[in-house]
């Protein structure tokens, strides 16, 4: 969990490498499926584009129906799912259905100012959905991903108006979430403004513990 820009994607693709599970990325799942000229990808955008959630009932759809491939039997990890409340409830009756449960909930914290820079400068693989940064990140070659040659572009969510919008409806929407996994005793904070090494070292630490 975190806010846009917080880092949630970037750290998703170290943690699953190390512990060999599947990353589900609602985000990237819509995104993939509006380049691929799927239906619910192209309705998706419709909010995605001005900042908006999408809603409940298509987003737990898309999570329920990932959640029944085979590769999540073992252990798997939710980057930007739940992002509501309600999100949060259904997921729940999706992991009684599945006979799992939620180990750890990892809170990666970030100021405003940091994520407004961030995203600005985000490019995303077209191809692979890799993600880099102008400054921090930058690829070997300019505007083409290290991963897989694929063209890199900004996301049209990443734009000034968007952000703000996001950052708002994850004040509202998201973070009353915390609480939600904080009674639970599962919710760890993770302080998102180091480098991208010492904020895995920090989520690799709390992981390790848990295992
Ligand atoms: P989220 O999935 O939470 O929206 P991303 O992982 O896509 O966040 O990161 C947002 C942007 O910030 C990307 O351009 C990414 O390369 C950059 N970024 C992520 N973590 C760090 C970090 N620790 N230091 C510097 N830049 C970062
Ligand atoms: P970020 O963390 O940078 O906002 P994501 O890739 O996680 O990026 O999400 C991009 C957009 O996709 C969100 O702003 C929202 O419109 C949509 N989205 C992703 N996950 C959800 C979700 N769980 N519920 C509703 N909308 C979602
Ligand atoms: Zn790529």
């Amino acid at each position: 969990m975190g806010p846009p820009g917080a880092g949630k994607g970037s750290q998703a693709s170290r943690i699953t490498t190390k512990y060999e599970m599947p990353s589900i990325s609602t985000g990237q799942m819509f995104r993939d499926a509006y380049n691929a000229g799927e239906s619910i990808g192209i309705n998706a955008m419709e909010f995605i584009k001005d900042g908006n959630l999408v809603s409940d009932d298509i987003t737990n759809e898309i999570v329920r129906l990932r959640l029944h491939k085979e590769d999540t039997t073992t252990s798997f990890l939710l980057d930007g799912f739940p992002r509501t409340v309600a999100q949060a409830i259904a997921l729940d009756g999706m992991l009684v259905d599945m006979d799992s449960n939620l180990d750890a909930v990892i809170n990666i914290l970030s100021s405003h100012d940091v994520l407004f820079e961030r995203m600005e400068q985000r490019r995303v693989c077209k191809k692979c959905g890799a993600t880099y940064h102008l400054r921090f990140k930058t690829p070997s070659v300019d505007g083409v991903c290290d991963v897989c040659s694929g063209e890199l572009y900004q996301r049209e969510d990443d734009s000034h108006e968007s952000v703000k919008r996001r950052l708002e409806i994850y004040e509202t929407k998201t973070k009353p979430l915390l609480e939600y996994y904080s009674d639970r005793g599962i919710l760890y904070h993770v302080n998102g403004m180091q480098d991208f090494d010492k904020v895995t070292e920090d989520i690799f630490l709390v992981l390790d513990d848990i295992k």
